[in-house]
């Protein structure tokens, strides 16, 4: 089983309502519960491991700054403000004769985040074994306000903020002991939680959730939850110059022209070009630890233009990537076939095909 059969078969599944005042339990980016008529609080939880989440070797300082941010994130991601968070830490035995400067540099990253977004560290737990964090972060917002995955509209436009792939890409050379560019590097170890957009876009998307495992998989989860399918154009992917660049200056092989993503080209050098424009969408839409937004909205010319304004007024990217189609259960696809919720990819307004089969990050897959 994946990750997320798991969840659903062992958790998920056996899951109680035992309190009346819990508006939405497992599966969005936090669950959702009123103590009073007027507001609601959302509630979320990550862990990360050395090794798994990050290079053991990473900055401190980076780790402690992530840990935080993933969580604050996923707060961002219900259009919340950040609130209280709690820390669970596991720390090897030696560390502090191993690494001295380690824990002043965790706490450093961390509470420079903490501070910058306002949100109060209230308690935690600290235990020895592998190094791993775990925070618990609880943000609110006005009853009734949050935004789920479940509320995207056949119809409506699909916008990302920022760019993507640059954090996968800095992974990637990495694990061949390449110093990436700074800009990805940055994005990989000091990801910003986007909370101002999200808060400002709580009366502007139908659904949102924060992007950890790439777009192409994270997006599903928005489809499944609202019972409808997408459009994406690649051609219009924010995809950064160090991406782009780096998809053109890529070395190695050219699979022959049979395995060829896009329709037939005439030159070696076209294809050359195209393939390696095909790997920057690979690595945007399924790299991962993006930690930007992907939100729904009507597409009405007004709700453009605010976003536009929002865009414009906290100075961050934000790109119409495609549309949500209705559903394709009782269409095209055929008895048995998991073609629902399923992401349609154009390239300019022509159908594009990934040969392979790709998916985002999952544990245990
Ligand atoms: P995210 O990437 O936004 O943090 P995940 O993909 O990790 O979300 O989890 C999907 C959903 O499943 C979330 O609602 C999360 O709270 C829930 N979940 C994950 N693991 C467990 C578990 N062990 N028990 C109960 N719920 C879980
Ligand atoms: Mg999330």
């Amino acid at each position: 089983m994946d990750e997320f059969a798991i969840i659903q078969h062992y958790f998920a599944s056996h899951s109680t309502r035992y309190s009346d005042d819990l508006d939405l339990g497992i599966g969005d980016d936090c669950a959702v519960f009123h103590l009073s008529p007027e507001e609601e609080m959302v509630i979320t939880t990550d862990t990360l491991v050395s090794g798994v989440h990050f290079f053991p070797d990473a900055e401190p300082c980076s780790i402690g700054w992530k840990s935080l941010a993933v969580n604050i994130s996923d707060l961002a991601a219900m259009g919340a403000k950040p609130r209280y968070f709690t820390l669970a830490l596991t720390l090897p035995s030696d560390i502090q004769q191993q690494q001295p400067d380690f824990l002043p540099e965790f706490s450093r990253g961390l509470f420079r985040l903490s501070n910058q977004c306002g949100i109060d560290l209230i308690g935690g737990d600290t235990t020895h074994g592998s190094l791993s964090i775990t925070i618990t972060a609880m943000g609110t917002l006005p009853r009734g306000k949050a935004i789920l995955r479940s509320g995207a509209q056949t119809g409506d436009d699909i916008y990302v903020t920022g760019t993507l792939g640059d954090a996968a890409l800095a992974v990637e050379l990495l694990k061949c002991h390449k110093e990436p560019p700074a800009g990805c590097r940055q994005k990989l170890d000091y990801p910003e939680p986007r909370v101002a957009m999200g808060m400002m876009l709580q009366d502007i998307a139908t659904a949102m959730l924060d992007i950890s495992d790439g777009l192409g998989s994270d997006l599903r989860h928005i489809l499944e939850r609202s019972g409808c399918s997408a459009v994406i154009d690649l051609s219009l992917l924010p995809l950064s110059r160090e991406v782009r660049e780096y998809a053109r200056n890529r070395c190695g092989k050219i699979p022959s022209p049979d395995n060829n993503l896009r329709s037939p080209v005439n030159t070696e050098s076209d294809r050359k070009q195209q393939y390696h424009e095909e790997q920057s969408f690979i690595q945007a839409l399924f790299g991962g630890d993006d930690y930007e937004l992907c939100f729904t909205a009507p597409p009405d010319d007004g709700i453009r233009n605010k976003i536009q304004d929002l865009s414009r007024l906290l100075n961050l990217k934000v790109t119409r990537i495609g549309r949500v189609t209705g559903n394709n259960k009782f269409n095209d696809a055929s008895p048995g076939e998991d073609d629902n919720y399923k992401i349609c990819y154009q390239y300019k307004n022509q159908p594009f095909f990934f040969k392979k089969e790709l998916s985002g990050y999952n544990h245990f897959s």
